[in-house]
C-alpha cells in the first residue's frame, strides 16, 4: 500500500506524534509519583497498546516490569461486541502485585471493566488503569481510569497502535478513519 493511499483513508488527523509524546510524559510523571514506593507491573493489552506501552515504559524513571495479555472484543468491524475472550494470558503471578493496565483506548468500556475485575480476582494488591484515549460519548459502563490521556469524539480512529482490520497501526499520529473505508 502506498503512503498516498493511507492518506486518502484518513478523514482528519486528531493527534500528532508530538501531542501524544507530551501527554505520555505528563501521565508518566503522575505514575512515577504514585508508584514511587511500590514496584509496578505494567500489563499491556495486545495488540493496540504496544506503542503506548513502549513509549510510557521508556518515559518512566521507576523500576517496573511488563507483561502482556491479548483479549478480543472486536471482530474486524468497528463496533464493540461486549464479548471478551482471553487469547493470551499473563505469565506473571499477580499475587500482591501492583498492576497498572496500559490500554490504547476505552470505547464502550466493556473490555476494561471486564479485565480489571478479572485481574483483581487473582490477588493483586492494586489494579489501576492508564488509557491514552477515551470516547466519553460511547461509554456503556463506567470505568474508573486513574491515568487518562485524551477525551476524543465518538469516531473510529486509527494509528499509534490502533487498527482497522489490522491496518494503520504504524501511523505515528492518531487520525479519524474516513467512513468510506468501512462503509
Ligand atoms: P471497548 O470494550 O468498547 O472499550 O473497546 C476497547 C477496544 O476496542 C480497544 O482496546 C480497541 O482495540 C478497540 N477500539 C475501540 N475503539 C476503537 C477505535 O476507534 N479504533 C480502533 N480500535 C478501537
Amino acid at each position: 500500500m502506498e503512503f498516498s493511499d493511507v492518506e486518502a483513508d484518513l478523514a482528519e488527523v486528531l493527534l500528532t506524534e508530538q501531542q501524544i509524546h507530551d501527554k505520555i510524559a505528563e501521565l508518566a510523571r503522575h505514575i512515577e509519583t504514585d508508584y514511587a514506593d511500590k514496584k509496578v507491573l505494567l500489563v499491556g493489552v495486545l495488540r493496540g497498546a504496544v506503542m503506548v506501552m513502549a513509549d510510557l515504559a521508556r518515559e518512566l524513571t521507576i523500576p517496573l516490569e511488563m507483561d502482556w495479555m491479548a483479549v478480543s472484543s472486536y471482530g474486524s468491524g468497528t463496533q464493540s461486541s461486549g464479548v471478551v475472550r482471553i487469547l493470551k494470558d499473563l505469565d506473571t503471578d499477580l499475587h500482591d502485585r501492583h498492576v497498572l493496565i496500559v490500554e490504547d483506548i476505552i470505547d464502550s468500556g466493556l473490555t476494561l471493566s471486564w479485565l480489571r475485575k478479572n485481574l483483581a480476582t487473582r490477588g493483586a494488591a492494586s489494579v489501576e488503569i492508564c488509557a491514552l484515549l477515551r470516547k466519553p460519548d460511547a461509554a456503556k459502563v463506567e470505568v474508573d481510569v486513574k491515568y487518562a490521556g485524551f477525551d476524543i469524539p465518538n469516531a473510529f480512529v486509527v494509528g499509534y497502535g490502533l487498527d482497522y482490520a489490522e491496518q494503520y497501526r504504524n501511523l505515528r499520529g492518531i487520525a479519524i478513519l474516513a467512513p468510506h473505508v468501512y462503509a
